[in-house]
């Protein structure tokens, strides 16, 4: 005997003391509409607690024809073309070519053969491909080919997120399950699904495919997500016949009103290139100037580390080439990196630094822009406008034209990063940095954590954290890139009163 059915047997014992054997019914309701059928239960094995049917009401509940041989005591149903063969005091079923072994044997009483339940569900469910199916919580058979316990599936955006509304015929256990960013799955238990009606394809915005299948008993529900989608919420309506999942919208960086550049300074949009090719990368400090130490970590070391393994990863995951403004310990002056990142004329440049402060609690990432206002406040706007060579212009005023895009860029990198990493979300800030306001293309400087937090210094420097940066930074580079390349972040759409965004679940 198998432990499993030593336990059921003295768990059997034990309920067949403490119980009387009531007279329980099986109710067998037609999905046609037929009046719903109740078959006497009986419990007829003293060592287990296996309800029994007779044979003869189950046959005519469920319209099977029937053949019996009472010398042998053998009965045959009909389940379509299908003969099933069971005998009186066996627990061996002959179904076409393939035998089974019930749990418990098939008895004989009061003139009829009697069926467990246990047949209904191992023998008749498969031989009538689900058109019998045994409810054994609720003692109910189901008869009747229903095509899809899933009703339909609604999508509704209008709150900005987006609710995938799936309606089912009564309530079924079910279960959400996130198997990455971009996929979810809805397991629901002892329901069948047409994977057909289900599938669509860009049902709603946040969704790029969704598909279904009978795994089983099981229906289960694929959303293929946007891989932007902040998260998910699911929750069960209608007494349980509703799954509702509500996909949480990405966070958008702010609509900027418009942005009059000064009729000194060239728009880029005139000498643009049209196309995302190329990420400038710059390791803060280096040389004799190793920015922030702490914790036996120097500013200059981690920088490098950051960029070189970004590097790769973002020439993985993105189509563009990646360069380094160091990629050694070398000092360089701002100016000197300016030039440097002028010269490659990249898309877009990102400068990476650590931050630190007196007090050790201090923690979280940020990212710095300089932008519209700061870069069109009254000093700046004299000096862009005074060029006193003809074609020069001053070389602190090269970011003017791009200010508006670096802030666009600054809040993505922002969202995305505060999105994957587990230290604080401090946001992205407008801040007058003078490396910055050189570079002719949009610039923004990310300060990834503390060094002089202890915690946080030991966070920031490992592999982990440096992956989650270099996947959340390859995601809002391509965000950008996609607005950039669609013409959106063309300057008569951007300007200078954005506010970024109160970033989501930043964490103090
Ligand atoms: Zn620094």
């Amino acid at each position: 005997m198998r432990p499993r059915h030593l336990i059921f047997a003295l768990w059997g014992l034990i309920l067949a003391r403490a119980l009387p054997v009531s007279a329980e019914d099986l109710r067998v309701e037609y999905e046609d509409g037929r009046r719903t059928a109740y078959l006497a239960l009986s419990r007829l094995e003293k060592n287990n607690m296996e309800w029994f049917v007779s044979a003869d009401a189950l046959g005519r509940a469920l319209d099977l024809e029937r053949f019996w041989r009472p010398e042998l005591r053998k009965l045959v149903f009909k389940v379509g073309e299908r003969r099933i063969q069971v005998s009186v005091d066996t627990r061996l079923v002959l179904d076409e070519d393939r035998d089974l072994l019930l749990h418990v044997p098939v008895r004989y009483r009061g003139g009829s053969v009697m069926l467990p339940l246990e047949f209904i569900e191992t023998v008749l469910d498969p031989a009538s491909d689900g058109g019998i199916r045994l409810r054994r919580d609720e003692l109910s058979v189901a008869v009747g080919r229903r095509e899809t316990d899933i009703v339909r599936i609604e999508y509704d955006t209008r709150s900005g997120d987006t609710e995938v509304r799936i309606h089912m015929a009564r309530a079924f256990r079910h279960r959400v399950q996130a198997t990455s960013h971009e996929l979810l799955r809805v397991h629901i238990f002892d329901a069948q699904i047409d994977p057909v009606t289900v599938a669509a394809e860009r049902p709603a915005p946040l969704i790029r495919l969704m598909r279904a299948e009978q795994r089983g008993r099981e229906a289960v529900l694929y959303l293929e997500l946007d891989r932007r989608i902040d998260g998910y919420e699911s929750q069960a309506r209608n007494g349980g016949r509703t799954i509702v999942l509500v996909l949480q919208r990405p966070l958008e960086p702010m609509p900027l009103p418009e942005f009059k550049l000064p009729e000194t300074v060239q728009s880029p949009t005139a000498v643009d290139q049209k196309r995302c090719n190329m990420v400038v990368l710059d390791a803060g400090h280096g040389g004799a100037d190793g920015g922030v130490q702490g914790f036996g970590r120097s500013e200059k070391q981690l920088t490098l580390e950051l960029a070189q393994r970004m590097k790769r990863i973002l020439e993985r995951k993105l189509d563009l080439r990646v360069e380094l403004l160091r990629s050694s310990d070398r000092a360089l002056t701002d100016d000197r990196r300016a030039e440097l990142a002028n010269k490659l004329d990249g898309t877009l440049l990102i400068s990476l630094h650590c931050n630190g402060w007196f007090d050790p609690a201090a923690s979280g990432f940020e990212v710095l822009f300089v932008g519209p206002q700061t870069m069109m406040s009254g000093d700046m706007m004299q000096r862009a406008n005074s060029s006193e060579l003809e074609d020069f212009r001053p070389w602190n005023t090269a970011q003017l034209p791009f200010a508006g895009r670096s802030q666009v860029l600054a809040q993505l990198l922002q969202i995305e990063m505060g999105r994957r990493l587990q230290i604080p979300n401090r946001g992205a800030k407008e801040s007058d940095i003078d490396f910055l306001k050189g570079i002719a293309m949009p610039a923004v400087m990310v300060e990834v954590g503390f060094l002089t937090n202890p915690e946080e210094a030991d966070t920031i420097s490992g592999q982990a954290f440096a992956d989650n940066v270099a996947e959340a930074v390859a995601i809002a580079v391509e965000r950008y890139c996609e607005q950039f390349e669609a013409g959106e972040l063309d300057l008569d759409r951007i300007g200078s009163a954005g506010v970024a965004p109160e970033p989501r679940g930043a964490r103090r």
